[in-house]
Formats: C-alpha cells, structure tokens, sequence
C-alpha cells in the first residue's frame, strides 16, 4: 500500500488485527528481556560475527566476548591483538544473531526510541547474509529459509503489537540505496525514481520517497521484495554494486493509546477499546478533500491521545574494504566510498569526543550517509553495529581494520530519548481549560472584592462610632485596604495570564484558520514559534516547540501534495463550456493561494536552513551540470564528425558503385566483342 493513497486510520494495526499466524515463532513468546535489554543502555552495542570457513581460521575464539589473533597469524609475536565486546557470534543461525543484537533494538523502536542497527564488514564477510539474504532468484529474491534481522525484526514488531492491546500502530516502510553519493529509492518504480531523485533535505528528510504502509507480514514481505528486485535491476554489475552501495531499510512506528468504545477517529474509524473514553472533538469536515501528503501521512493525536513516533533503521553497508585499502585509496581513487570514508571519520570524531569530553566538530555533511544518520549519530537513536568478519588467514588485515572501527564505535555516547507529539488541538483545548479556570477564579475574587467594598461602605459610619469608643473599626478598615491592594495584583496576574494564554491560543489557530478560510478543507496546523512570548515557561515553549516541528513536516508534505495534485488536474478539452472552465480556474486559484499560504508558513519557519540547503545542493549540482555540459559538447563535435565520416563514406560507395557499374558495362561490352 503506497502510503499516498492511504487513510491511516484506515491503515492502522492493533493486537486484535495482527495475523496470528504471523508472528507464529519463538520469539513470539520470550517478550523483551534478556540479552534484548541491551537496546536500553547508553553506549553501542557492539557485536562480531564470524563468518564459517572450511578453511583455516586466524582467530581464537574460545572465550566468550573476545577474539584473539592466533600467534602464527600475526606479524610480530609481540603486539597480539585481543579484543572484547558486547557478543561475538559464529555458525550460521540468524535467530540468535537477531535475539542477541537486534531484538531490544526493535523493542526499543516499538517503545517509541529511534534505533539503528546496521551490518559492517568488508565484502563477502556476510552483511546482508545478516541483515537479508538475498537471492539471485528474481521471482523469490528474499531467502525466507534462514530469515535475516530484517524479516525477523518485522514479525517480532507484529509480535510486539499483539503483545500491546493498549495501544494501535501505524507502520510504514521505505527501502533507499546510496550509490555512488545519489540515493535511490528501491521501493519506487525504476522509471519514476530515475525521473526524480530522492532527495536529503534539512534535518534527514527524504524527498520524494515512496513510503509504504504495512498492516501484515505478508505486506512487508512483498516491500523486502519489490526492494531486492529493484536493487538487482538497477545495475550491470551486481556484485560490484552491492560492495559499494548502502543500503538503508527503515520503517516508521507510529502508535498512540486505543480509544473509548464508540470514539471515532479523524476519518471515523473506529477504535474498540476499554470503556469510559469522552468523545473525540473532530475538525468539521468539508466537501474539499485534501489530496494525501505523498511520503507523510500522519496518524493524527485524537482526543488529546499524544502520538509517539520512532524510527528503527536497518541498513547494510557497503564493504568496508572500500573506505581502508590504502592501495584502494591511491590506485583508484574514484572507488572510493566517500559515505563509508565519513562514517569512520565521523565514527572516531564522536568517539574521541565521548571518551576526552571535547566538542569538536563532526563531519555529517560530508556524506549523504552520514547526513542521514545525523540524528542517529549525533546520539538520539539506540544503535547497535554488528561487524562481520571473514576469520581466514588472508582476510586478517581487512578484520583487523574492522575490529578496530568495532572498538572506535564502543565509545560512542548515546543520549536516546523518547519522541512524543502533543497536536495543536490538545495544546489548544488545554489552553482552553486552563482560561476557563483562571476565568472562574477572576470572576470569584471579583466579587469577593465587590462585597468587601460593600462592607466597608456600608461599615464606615459603624466604624466612626466604634474609634469614638476607642474601637478596632479602623484596624479592620486598614486590613481591608493592603487585601484589596494584594487581591488587585492577584487580579492584575490572572488577567496577563489569560491574555498570555488567548494569545497563544491565536498563534496556534492562525495558520489552520489561514488555510481553511482559503480552501475550505480542515488542516491541523499549530502556532508558528516566531511570534510566540517569551515569557511562557520552559514546558510551554517545549510543548510549541514540538507543535512547530510537526507544522514544519506537514508544511513540506502539503507542498508536495498541493504539487501532485495541481500536476494530476485533468486538463480539460478547449470546447468545453464556459462554467467547466471558469470553475477549473477558480479551483486552481485556490490551490495556488493555499500553496502561497503554505509556501510563506515554510519559508517562514525554516528560513536559513531552508536556504542553506538550497545552497548546498546547488553547488553540489554545479559541477555536475558542468560535467554534463561539457560531455553533451563533446558528444555533439562527435556526432558532427561521425556524420561528416559517414557522408565521405557514402560518397566513395557511390564512386565505387559507378566504377564497378562501368567495369562491368565494359567487361559485357568486351565478351560481347569477344563472342561476336
Ligand atoms: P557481504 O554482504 O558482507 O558482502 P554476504 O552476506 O553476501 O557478504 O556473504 C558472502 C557469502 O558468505 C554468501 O554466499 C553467504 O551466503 C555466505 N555467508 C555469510 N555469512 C554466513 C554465515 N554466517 N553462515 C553461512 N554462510 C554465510
Ligand atoms: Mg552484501
């Protein structure tokens, strides 16, 4: 299911939905524990897997944790490598491979925490035999008889729903190459992708991806599939393409807490669940529809229910071979993998920063790999790195230099935290509240104050009579005065807080009502930031803040859409009636109003960035548009010469034609003589 032409509420997976007999394993049973609470802790979980040979190893690895190089093996007996981390694994079962470095990964993601999980090794040492083995079968590209963590970690994410009845999940899926510094999106249709490159935008986005919505097992398989098939196609030289390519699997977790019995959700699905839930205030629908965001559709917050987003990212890397062979490096330089060569350095920068508490700088945007893990990276994900390795004698070099990348990696400090979004319409519907509350209490201590200016009128001549006695009258009249000068300040602080409130209340309509008022249909927008107060409390700004991003990302979806639907209008014929074409010209008035709108909120919001990236892409672009100008040139001067050829050519064939023509004239002549 192409997540363009999906409602999500519509899409959505719960523990009643989960196909049984998909998640029919044993890891089905075993919950998250054990080794799988490694996902949980701070640092990378670092694991070696050694391939199987029937040849000779050069490792000793009769202790658990640990490798040791065998004396015989090494260059000099003095300087024996011995390392130790998280697991080291051997054999060919994928199944522990996966319960060992994955599966508290894949809890994590379902928990709401960013987690990667990525294979690195040089060619051949068996990273996609880990992660998804592939198969030179186009029909059945995935091995499915020893299933890879990528298919495993996809029926434990249906195990995990079905162990959750408390909460429904929104999946979706999206499968990208990076070869050679572009990205292909293995998920599109060849044709389309070729057409229009993803893109990495600000902050990690992909765009235009195709992003798949999955509601079974079955559907995941057929992604994986389409995936592998693509990845094959694309390339002449797949065993060449493949060491040099990464390749990234990423699936989207979206979930939030199941309704009340009854409770619609925003496209009236319903959601069965415990009783007792209040009704759900949907936006008011109307007869325009919004086409759906291509790549980012939402599940949308219902009811003031948060939604937790996570990504979990499963990717293959390229043979690290091609980032450390120094003869790699200066015989071919071209060969070299400039994503692969950043993530090391990127790797070591971080480390060296962990373990010596420095901040230096990181270089993400040296490669589109790096760029895309920024977040990850940068310590916002749980990761976990499986190495492999190839223990024969002739490969101890390359393991050696992988060992090395496995213990930079070990230092790496992770901070993973949980994302959670809270929708404009819960912010706003708190604000609410809260103006109701401070509402009631002003009018409260209004008329406490009303009624104390009464008694004190109605006491002043009391009051005269009691101080002729020598009363206290005129101590109760003082008492009162400081009171009514504290409750005016009390007052005075409620009012600003309800204005302070109304205020933000406005800020985070304003851009919906913009957008509704134009086309009528019901867009969930919150506040910009840029006119928030800045007397609002860390938690406030916290709160518009995540509003914000959330406005940034579905402004960049509405444009996208807002796009593809302008390029989708059908075009009507030119002897139509008037009334058909005044009508497709006020609908594409409005669209390029919404679009004005939409375009001025993003702009507005991501400005520098938004132009940085521009920048960016454009310089990286220039040189090759260059490239391409100058070998179009030379492509031309070559088709002129080649024709010239052929056009001398042509002519010394027809000489040649009419000189045979002659002889042969000449020769019948001859005999004719001859015979006569
Ligand atoms: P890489 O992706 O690192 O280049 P592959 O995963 O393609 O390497 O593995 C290379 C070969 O080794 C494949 O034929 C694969 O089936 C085999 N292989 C790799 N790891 C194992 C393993 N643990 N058990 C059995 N065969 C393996
Ligand atoms: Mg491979």
């Amino acid at each position: 299911m192409d997540v363009s032409r999906v409602d999500p509420e519509e899409a959505l997976v719960d523990a009643d939905t989960v196909d049984h007999a998909d998640v029919s394993m044993e890891l089905d049973e075993q919950g998250t524990g054990g080794p799988a609470e490694h996902g949980k802790e701070d640092k990378v979980l670092v694991s070696i897997r050694v391939r199987p040979t029937d040849t000779e190893i050069a490792w000793d690895l009769s202790a658990a944790q640990t490798l040791k190089l065998i004396p015989s093996h090494a260059r000099s007996a003095s300087a024996l490598p011995q390392y130790h981390f998280d697991e080291v694994l051997t054999g060919t079962a994928n199944r522990p491979v996966y319960t060992r470095v994955a599966r508290g990964h894949v809890g994590a993601a379902m928990d709401g925490y960013n987690a990667v999980v990525f294979a690195y090794g040089q060619t051949c040492s068996g990273k996609t035999f880990t992660l998804v083995r592939i198969t030179p079968h186009p029909s059945s590209p995935i091995d499915n008889e020893e299933p890879g963590i990528i298919p495993l970690a996809m029926k434990d994410v249906f195990a995990h729903i079905r162990r959750t009845p408390a909460r429904e999940y929104l999946l979706r899926c999206s499968y990208i190459e990076i070869y050679n510094e572009q990205l292909h999106d293995l998920l599109a249709a060849p044709s389309t992708a070729a057409a229009a490159p993803v893109q990495l935008l600000a902050g990690g986005v992909l765009s235009p991806l195709r992003e798949e919505v999955v509601t079974s097992l079955k559907g995941v398989r057929a992604v994986l599939e389409r995936g592998a098939r693509n990845r094959r196609t694309a390339c002449t030289d797949w065993n060449e393409r493949s060491s040099r390519s990464h390749s990234v699997f990423r699936l989207v977790i979206e979930s939030r807490e199941r309704g009340a019995t009854g409770e619609c959700g925003v496209n009236g699905r319903t959601t069965p669940a415990a009783a007792g839930g209040r009704q759900t205030p949907s936006r008011p629908q109307t007869p325009y529809s919004r086409p759906c965001t291509p790549g980012g559709t939402r599940l949308q917050t219902i009811g003031g229910r948060s939604v937790q987003t996570s990504v979990l990212s499963l990717i293959d890397l390229a043979g690290s071979e091609k980032a450390t062979s120094d003869k790699e490096r200066t015989r071919e330089g071209k060969f070299i993998n400039t994503s692969l060569l950043t993530l090391g350095t990127v790797i070591s920068t971080l480390a060296e920063n962990a373990s010596k508490a420095k901040a230096d700088h990181v270089p993400y945007r040296n490669s589109k790999l790096t760029r895309l893990l920024q977040p990850s990276l940068a310590g916002d994900a749980r990761i976990s790195v499986v190495c492999t390795i190839n223990p024969e004698p002739a490969a101890v070099g390359e393991s050696t230099s992988t060992l090395g990348f496995a213990s930079r990696i070990k230092k790496v400090q992770l901070h993973a935290r949980k994302r959670e979004v809270v929708d404009a319409d819960a912010l706003i519907e708190r604000y609410r509240k809260e103006i109701e509350g401070l509402r009631a209490q002003l009018a409260a201590r209004e008329a406490m104050a009303a009624e104390d200016r009464e008694v004190a009128r109605a006491g002043e001549p009391a009051a005269a009579a009691a101080a002729a006695v020598g009363g206290s009258a005129s101590s109760r009249r003082r008492v009162s005065r400081q009171e009514r000068e504290e409750e005016s300040v009390a007052m005075g602080d409620l009012n600003a807080r309800i204005q302070q409130l109304t205020r933000l209340i406005l800020t985070s309509q304003s851009v919906g009502d913009a957008i509704e008022g134009v086309g009528g249909g019901s867009v969930s927008v919150p506040g910009s930031p840029s006119r928030l107060d800045f007397d609002m409390s860390p938690y406030q700004l916290q709160q518009e803040l995540l509003a914000a991003r959330r406005q940034i990302d579905s402004q960049a979806n509405q444009i996208l859409s807002l796009e593809e639907a302008l390029l989708a209008r059908p075009l009507i014929p030119p002897d139509a009636p008037e009334s058909q074409k005044d009508r497709l010209l006020a609908e594409q008035g409005r669209t390029i109003r919404e679009l004005e709108i939409v375009v001025r909120g993003y702009e507005e919001n991501l400005g520098e960035p938004l132009r940085a990236v521009r920048e960016d892409v454009e310089h990286e672009w220039e040189g090759k548009v260059q490239e391409e100008r100058r070998k179009r040139e030379e492509g031309e001067v070559w088709a002129r010469e080649v024709v010239r050829e052929l056009e001398r050519e042509k002519r010394a064939r027809q000489k040649l034609e009419e000189e045979r023509r002659a002889l042969t004239a000449f020769v019948s002549k001859f005999d004719s003589i001859g015979s006569s």
